[in-house]
């Protein structure tokens, strides 16, 4: 790592250090200043989509973290990657994230580090806030202001481990810069646009150019009745919470999953996770096993579970999903049987068309 610090060598040190002693990917250092250029690029995102202040106003605050926070002096920012963990049964139908995803899990070795690491700043005498979700800044542009690695035209940030990073920060009162390596990566090659052409909602449109009103990951843990129609529904394929297909088509992100070690429980969560299972689990199930994990979907809209579970299988068009959706036209919620009213038409139709062209 290099180091650049006015006035606070001392202390910049001791935090690289620790941040070395915990195994953690990559720590960085900014003053909160180096966010200014984030509200420009913004700006020129929210003017290429539609209804771009509605999609992205919110994330304006992020630009300067002294206005919610006074005292700030600067940004400590770290990444930990996740590509190391086995993937369970069922995985494809989840954004790896989300099955790692160690912000409100105790259990995770990722939260473990990130509470040890946040002891030390405390013990050091700083002051300090953070937010486990959403964080305090905007987490990607910080991490590349500190060096930590390369944002790419899928708006990732990627470290040597590719993409599979969970970046945490703090806004601590200490005047401090610590600025990694992380722009010597190789940028994306010049002709490549694959993370463009295999979004399946073309929300990722153009480089550096994604309409989160569109994304997948958003579209399928929003909690909205409305959140997408038939066609994205289709589009959508047979991904159940969040999708990854910007960055499982990266070739910079080839051969970084590695997958050797076990995430606590994952493994047992596995089996639960089909959509044939979602199907089948009474929403009290829904609540205790699922919700706690994927928690984008709220608690008052466990029927995006179903939502969703029934629009994979639909797309899937196995005839044993007919059943498990024909189910659902008893469940407790009317958007619910409404869905699976729509896609038995829909499956029914196309088993009707086969058949048809089956006698000529
Ligand atoms: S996560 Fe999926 S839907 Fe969202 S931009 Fe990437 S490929 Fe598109
Ligand atoms: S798929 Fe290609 S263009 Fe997209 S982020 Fe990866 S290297 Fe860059």
């Amino acid at each position: 790592m290099l180091q650049r610090n006015g006035g606070g060598l001392s202390l910049v040190s001791k935090i690289e250090r620790k941040a070395q002693a915990l195994n953690i990917d990559k720590c960085g250092i900014i003053r909160p200043e180096a966010m200014s250029d984030y509200a420009d690029r913004l700006r020129e995102r929210m003017g290429r989509i539609p209804n771009g202040e509605a999609v992205y106003g919110g994330f304006l605050r992020f630009a300067d973290i002294r206005e919610k926070f006074p005292w700030a002096k600067s940004i400590v920012v770290i990444a930990l990657s996740y590509g190391h963990y086995a993937l369970p049964a069922n995985a494809a139908h989840y954004g790896k994230y989300y099955l790692i995803d160690s912000r409100f899990n105790p259990d995770s070795p990722e939260r473990k580090k990130i509470t040890a690491f946040e002891n030390f700043l405390g013990e050091l005498g700083l002051k300090t806030a953070s937010s486990v979700h959403p964080g305090i800044t905007a987490m990607r542009w910080a991490a590349h202001k500190a060096g930590l690695g390369l944002i790419r035209r899928n708006n990732f940030l990627y470290t040597e481990k590719g993409s599979w990073v969970s970046l945490t920060a703090w806004a601590t009162d200490a005047e401090m810069e610590l600025i990694s390596d992380g722009s010597a990566l190789p940028p994306c090659p010049d002709d490549c646009d694959r993370c463009i052409r295999a979004c399946p909602t073309k929300s990722l449109f153009a480089p550096y150019t994604m309409n989160m009103a569109t994304c997948v990951s958003r579209l399928s843990t929003l909690s909205a009745p409305a959140a997408y129609d038939e066609e994205t529904g289709r589009r959508m394929g047979t991904r159940i919470y969040g999708c990854d297909a910007c960055q499982d088509v990266c070739p910079m992100n080839k051969g970084k999953w590695t997958g050797e070690r076990e995430f606590p429980g994952l493994r047992e969560l596995g089996g639960l996770l089909s959509p044939e299972n979602i199907l089948s689990l009474p929403y009290a199930e829904i609540e205790r096993i699922l919700a706690p994990k994927f928690f984008y979907i709220k608690k008052d809209a466990l029927w995006m579970w179903k939502l969703n579970a029934i629009n994979v299988l639909a797309n899937a068009g196995a005839p044993a999903g007919i059943e498990r959706i024909a189910a659902m036209l008893c469940d407790e919620h009317e958007i619910v049987r409404e869905r699976a009213k729509r896609a038995l038409d829909r499956l029914r139709a196309s088993e009707r068309t086969r058949a048809a062209e089956a006698e000529d």
